[in-house]
């Protein structure tokens, strides 16, 4: 047979399957079909003899189906009818029973449509015993044929070709797992060059295997050891090259020139430190001086700044944006949302105070301006806010994506500041970059989502990173409770208590709700939770005499910025809110906050939330109001957001709840198709020595002329979805 390449069509292996594995699986190549990895090894167990088997072993058998029969009963536990496929096998000359458990009716036909009398198959789970029968329960299934007698030679085959492991594909209805098996089989016997990305210094360093050893042993392994090879191997090679594809662009990034701005004495900065009413903290200082570096060099910063929410990022920001200004540029802070934008505007001006007043009655002597520029703008104010930005009269410009418009322009942009990064994307923060004309600008990234290191590593891996670790002094801690309304009634009559005496103490509340109003998803006859539409009122009511202000997503932004500006104000007391108000906002009179129907929200979110209290030195306290109940997934993240306000505990919670996967975005495909084996919480200790490699190779050679399969690996990835899941993430 003509011998195939790894880029060769998969029909070459697949004949006429591939269009369905291509369907299925989205491979095009022979490649692709070789990182299809098995999602199961079985071990072989000899079933020749059932009687000297004992319970609970694990077995794996072929077999032939001899009948299968569904039943329904009556599930006391839960309820409702539950379904029971009860399938016979015959092997050699023995039955077993193999007994299918599923809740749904859908899933059960299914079940008993595919596994029918006269097909054969692999069947592999624990042995037991029921009514004095060999059985088992709920076995991993992989069905070879309906057509008999080809289908137990196929069977067979799948078996024979196996020594020690066999393997099971992830499969889909369209594409049985033997299938996949034998495409590869015949791909691993076939294909000439298995490309070798880790250069073999750095293969031998890490104690790797080659790069075809690591492919047949992870598909056809004869012991577990080899196996563990193969994954270390393959692990180790995914996190090599996207490691490399980001040392690259970190290298790229630090070629480029860019304008040094390093200050001036006695200008901006230095009276602005001067007259700051709070001490910085160590974290804030030495940030401080790593920015201050880098604003100074010859090469565009790109840094990303994490801390906690209320570590005080944005003094950090507004330093660098003022060495910017002292340095004759300009800086821009872009918010996530209108009311940030806001926020931001109202607190940066009154702490530059008459600094901020530049070139009007009042202003200090060389003071600058700050600008905003949002969509919601009248035209006269946009105008002027576009002139000031083009004319150089604004030192600081702060806005939304209106920012990003193409008619808006700079005299000279040096610094980029990104506001909570979550947020944005890649795209426009290039967007942005790209209105400092030829000379890149600085950027600074914030973000008070904390990342692990390893996500921060492989997500952001194109940025330098800070940390602020401690919140500034006279921060107080937020004391956090679960409310469960359904088995404690009287909590919740309790909690409204509580946000009356706040109230009479002189603070202020937020009430958090996940929907802004009732008609909103109520058509389904989906159970309802709490709206801001509804909430407000029966606050108002139930605590007469408290001001209630509602304050959501939907309103006009005028009426936004009003209501927000009537809290900033103590205008308001209990402010009846949407998310709006996860991000950034800060009233230090605002002590306790309510979250209703708490598990409707994601573990991080829900701390950002609490973020929102405790910031002026006051004890916070925030109530998870929910009635999901005790023992279910959504009460025990609650329960982790209340035991701890440690976020990077929580994000690590987050993550593991939610998946990397969807974490890591929406082109969750794209990140299935770069990293199998690698998974960015689990392999930290991989990534961190992945990264130090690639960095030594790209240092040595920028280029990667002297490592062709290395350079092609990192080409291909660089195409691929998982270049863009890294952006977009
Ligand atoms: P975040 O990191 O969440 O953006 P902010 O920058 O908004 O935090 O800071 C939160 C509050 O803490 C602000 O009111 C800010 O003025 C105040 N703050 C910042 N740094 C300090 C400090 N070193 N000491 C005391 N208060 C500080
Ligand atoms: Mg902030």
């Amino acid at each position: 047979m003509a011998s195939i390449s790894w880029d060769s069509k998969l029909a070459a292996v697949a004949g006429p399957k591939a269009g369905k594995i291509e369907k299925a699986f989205g491979y095009t190549t022979v490649g692709d079909l070789l990182r299809h990895y098995p999602r199961r090894y079985v071990p072989k167990g000899d079933l020749s003899d059932l009687g000297a088997l004992e319970v609970d072993e694990h077995v794996t058998v072929i077999a032939r189906v001899v009948s299968s029969d569904l039943r329904v009963y009556q599930d006391r536990r839960r309820g409702g009818s539950a379904y029971r496929l009860e399938v016979v096998v015959a092997t050699g000359d023995q039955e077993l029973m193999l007994t299918f458990f599923d809740k749904k009716k859908h899933i059960a036909e299914w079940r008993e449509k595919s596994i029918r009398p006269g097909m054969h198959g692999v069947f592999s789970g624990k042995l037991g015993r029921f009514r004095n029968a060999w059985q088992l329960t709920n076995p991993q299934t992989q069905l070879v044929s309906d057509d008999a007698e080809a289908g137990l030679d196929r069977a067979h085959d799948t078996w024979e070709s196996q020594p020690g492991l066999m393997t099971l594909y992830p499969a889909t209805s369209t594409v049985q797992s033997w299938q996949i098996d034998r495409a590869i089989s015949l791909a691993l016997d076939l294909v000439e060059d298995v490309p070798e990305p880790v250069p073999p210094a750095v293969r031998l360093a890490h104690g790797l295997v080659g790069a075809r050893q690591a492919l047949t042993w992870i598909h056809r392994p004869d012991t577990a050891h080899d196996l563990e090879a193969a994954r270390a191997t393959l692990r180790f090679e995914e996190a090599f090259v996207t490691q490399t594809v980001l040392a690259r662009r970190r290298a790229e990034l630090a070629a480029l020139p860019a304008q040094a701005r390093t200050g001036l004495a006695g200008g901006l900065l230095d009276r602005f430190d001067q007259r700051l009413p709070f001490e910085l903290t160590q974290g804030q200082q030495e940030v401080g001086e790593q920015i201050m570096a880098d604003l100074a060099g010859g090469h565009p910063m790109h840094r990303l700044l994490q801390g906690e929410v209320g570590s005080g990022k944005t003094v950090v920001a507004l330093r660098a944006m003022l060495r910017v200004v002292d340095s004759g540029g300009q800086a821009a802070l872009l918010a996530p949302t209108e009311v940030l934008a806001q926020q931001h505007l109202r607190s940066i001006t009154a702490m530059l105070g008459d600094l901020a007043a530049g070139g009007m009655l009042g202003g200090a002597e060389g003071g600058t301006q700050v600008a905003l520029l949002t969509g919601s703008l009248g035209a006269a104010a946009r105008r002027s806010a576009l002139l000031d930005a083009a004319s150089g009269a604004a030192g600081i410009v702060i806005g939304t994506h209106a920012l990003l418009e193409e008619r808006v322009q700079f005299a000279d942009l040096g610094l980029v500041v990104v506001d909570e990064q979550h947020r944005f994307g890649v795209e426009q923060r290039a967007a942005l970059a790209d209105k400092a004309g030829e000379v890149r600008p600085h950027v600074l990234v914030m973000t008070a989502t904390p990342i692990p290191r390893t996500v921060a590593m492989t997500v952001f891996g194109d940025l330098e990173t800070s940390t602020l670790v401690e919140l500034p002094a006279g921060r107080a801690a937020v004391q956090s409770s679960v409310v469960p309304v359904r088995s404690q009634p009287t909590w919740l009559d309790r909690a409204w208590q509580r946000v009356r005496e706040e109230v009479e103490k002189g603070h202020q509340v937020y009430v958090v709700c996940p929907r802004v109003d009732t008609g909103d998803t109520s058509q389904e006859g989906e159970s309802t939770s709490a709206a801001v539409g509804q909430v407000a009122p029966f606050l108002a009511d139930l605590l007469d005499g408290v001001r209630v202000a509602p304050l959501h997503g939907r309103m006009p932004p005028e009426q936004k910025e009003s209501v927000m500006r009537a809290f900033a104000d103590g205008e308001v007391d209990v402010l009846v809110a949407t998310t709006v108000i996860e991000v950034g906002v800060d009233v230090a009179n605002a002590t306790m906050m309510v979250v209703l129907d708490a598990d409707r929200f994601g573990v991080s979110q829900l701390h950002q939330l609490r973020g929102r209290v405790g910031r002026g030195g006051h004890a916070g306290l925030c109530l998870l109001v929910t009635s999901a109940e005790d023992g279910t997934a959504a009460r025990n993240r609650l329960a982790a957001v209340a035991a701890t306000t440690d976020g990077f505990v929580l994000s690590r919670v987050d993550l593991e709840q939610r998946r990397e996967g969807d974490v890591l975005g929406a082109a969750q495909s794209g990140a299935r198709k770069g990293l199998k084996l690698l998974s960015v919480l689990e392999h930290e200790e991989v990534i961190v020595a992945a990264r130090a490699a690639a960095a030594d190779v790209v240092d040595r050679d920028p280029t990667l002329a002297g490592h062709p399969a290395l350079a092609e690996a990192v080409r291909r990835l660089d195409e691929s979805e998982l270049s863009d899941y890294l952006e977009k993430a």
